[in-house]
């Protein structure tokens, strides 16, 4: 059985990580999207926000399953019984920070592999914090965010 996880900060999910969800879920036995405790970030929604959200658009994928996790990475994959690491590719910019990643794991953890999923042409422009930064200013963010995340963000902007 190939446990793969997805880990990231998911402050907010998006629709770019969602098709990563979906494409990575068919290529593993099971999927354990990893919601990451990054003390080095303030986040916008809290741990427990962020993994319901999640729980709520990934309830019909039968293999896919919500963790929160803190430290390192390849620790939580070890815990899961993971051997893959998940991680989306939008452009060039993100190449060289997580080859670096990916390079560096291989090394303190020779048992787990990254596997590179390129984004959805549709999303390569997206990240949750471009979807933050336009929401704190009240701009359209239905195209980015399912409609129930969409709700969540603005109800933290209007506060
Ligand atoms: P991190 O803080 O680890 O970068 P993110 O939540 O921003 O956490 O991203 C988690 C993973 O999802 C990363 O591998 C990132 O490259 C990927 N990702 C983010 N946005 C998109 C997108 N629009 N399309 C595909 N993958 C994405």
């Amino acid at each position: 059985m190939i446990v793969g996880v997805y880990p990231g900060s998911f402050d907010p999910i998006t629709y770019g990580h969602l098709d990563i969800i979906e494409r990575a879920s068919k290529m593993v036995d099971k999927l354990i999207v990893g919601v990451l405790v990054n003390s080095s970030k303030t986040p916008l929604f809290s741990m427990d926000e962020r993994v319901r959200m999640i729980e709520d658009l990934t309830r019909d994928y039968a293999n896919v399953e919500v963790r929160s996790f803190d430290g390192l990475t390849v620790n939580f994959a070890r815990d899961c019984g993971a051997t893959v690491m998940v991680r989306g590719l939008r452009a060039v910019t993100d190449f060289e920070y997580e080859l670096q990643l990916a390079q560096t794991n291989k090394v303190i953890a020779p048992d787990i592999d990254t596997m590179f999923l390129t984004t959805n042409l549709k999303y390569s422009y997206l990240s949750s914090s471009t979807v933050k930064e336009i929401a704190s200013y009240g701009g359209m963010i239905h195209e980015f965010v399912p409609e129930n995340v969409e709700k969540k963000i603005k109800e933290k902007y209007k506060k």
